[in-house]
């Protein structure tokens, strides 16, 4: 018997609790401000526009849906973008941010000629590791969060990339980093892109909040479009699962950015190489409606309204916890809730303070103190908010 998964087990314990006041702060899905589940209306509209379409059923190619995998590419990296411009985009539809992370380390393992050690956030979303590893990667970790500010900490980052052992890997995530909440300041980006740099490593991005950090989609590629701008060696994973609430629908791509177009045909060569013994072709719905979304204007436009409707609610979430803590009388300083971004917020609070917090009121979350903003609600935000006064006092 093998350990549960850390992240996915806390929802297990959830379902298991009777108490009617639970709360499952642990799961990185969206929920409207009922707790639900939100199929977006574009999601819908898609859907609608594809089944008048009448398609039939047969298999993607082995790299997916073009028309998806172009979208895709001009999504993340801008449409004035030089790798856009030029084609110099080897893109792939894969099993949402997982599989396109996972495509890309086997890449890596076969392919990259320099050091293969992935260098990682401390900390980072708990299936980096798994992945990296799982491909054949050796990890290790550069500093990012600072406990003491819980901030970013950023001249612990550049102290440890500098010292990075040249043409080594290292991982970004793009926007709204999962768990803490903390990302880099554009200038900062900046800055880290000329580190990296000097360093000659191959840069992942791991994007798989795009608009959900700020609620602008353009915003949120800031760090991509930098870094492709600056000619990194990279490779961008992107997710639709939280942006579109495509979750379970699986829709992802990979962009290997290569120099010229005799690299993007042998890259995507060996890219359906390792494809194609993993799982043949990737299935073909949920990347349908992605395209749908990307590339009819009206959809599209009601896209942005929802994903800014989606951030926004979130926002509003951060705000009022803080409010209803100092409401319920804590005198702690909870800034940081507010200064964070994207789907998660690093509490702060320790194992012992989340032990209780489960045990004493039934709210779930994960053991690093981490919490899904989205399942805070207008009704089980004073729960909430005292529960956490309560165990931190
Ligand atoms: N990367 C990060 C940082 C994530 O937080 C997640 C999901 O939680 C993923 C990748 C991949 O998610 P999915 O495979 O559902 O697209």
């Amino acid at each position: 018997m093998g350990p549960p998964d850390p992240i996915l087990g806390v929802t297990d314990a959830f379902k298991r609790d009777t108490n009617p006041k639970k709360v499952n702060l642990g799961v990185g899905a969206y929920r409207t401000d009922e707790g639900k589940p939100w199929v977006l209306e574009s999601v819908r509209q898609a859907e609608a526009t594809i089944l008048k379409e009448n398609l039939d059923k047969e298999y993607a190619a082995i790299s997916g849906l073009a028309e998806f995998c172009q979208a895709s590419a001009r999504l993340a990296f801008g449409d004035d973008s030089d790798v856009i411009k030029n084609q110099t985009n080897a893109t792939v539809q894969c099993i949402s941010g997982t599989g396109s992370l996972r495509i890309g380390a086997a890449f890596l393992a076969k392919w990259y000629q320099g050091n293969k050690t992935v260098w990682i956030p401390n900390p980072t979303w708990g299936n980096h590791t798994s992945v990296m590893k799982h491909a054949g990667l050796d990890v290790k970790s550069y500093r990012y969060y600072d406990p003491k500010t819980i901030g970013f900490d950023f001249k612990g980052a550049i102290e440890d990339i500098k010292n990075i052992p040249e043409t080594s890997i290292i991982l970004f995530h793009a926007c709204a980093h999962n768990p803490t909440g903390v990302d880099p300041q554009k200038e900062q980006w900046d800055e880290l892109s000329s580190v990296v740099k000097n360093r000659n490593l191959f840069v992942i991005m791991d994007m798989a909040y795009q608009g959900f950090a700020s609620g602008n989609i353009d915003e949120d590629a800031y760090a991509v479009r930098k870094f492709a701008k600056d000619k990194h060696n990279m490779f961008l994973a992107q997710s639709y699962a939280k942006n579109m609430g495509l979750y379970g629908e699986r829709v992802g791509a990979l962009t290997i950015v290569c120099n010229d177009k005799e690299d993007v045909d042998r890259v995507m060569s060996q890219l359906k190489i390792i494809i194609r013994p993993m799982y043949s072709n990737p299935p073909i719905n949920g990347a349908r409606i992605a395209a749908k979304i990307l590339t009819n204007q009206d959809i599209r436009q009601l896209w942005l309204k929802e994903v800014k409707l989606m951030a926004d609610r979130i926002i509003t979430m951060r705000k009022q916890l803080v409010d209803n803590l100092q409401k319920v009388g804590s005198k702690k300083n909870w800034q940081h809730i507010t200064d964070q971004i994207g789907m998660f917020c690093f509490t702060g609070l320790d194992q012992q303070q989340v032990e209780r917090l489960t045990k004493e009121f039934s709210i779930y979350l994960t053991k690093d103190g981490r919490i899904s903003m989205a399942g805070l609600t207008s009704k089980n935000i004073e729960y909430v908010a005292n529960a956490i006064h309560e165990c931190t006092k």
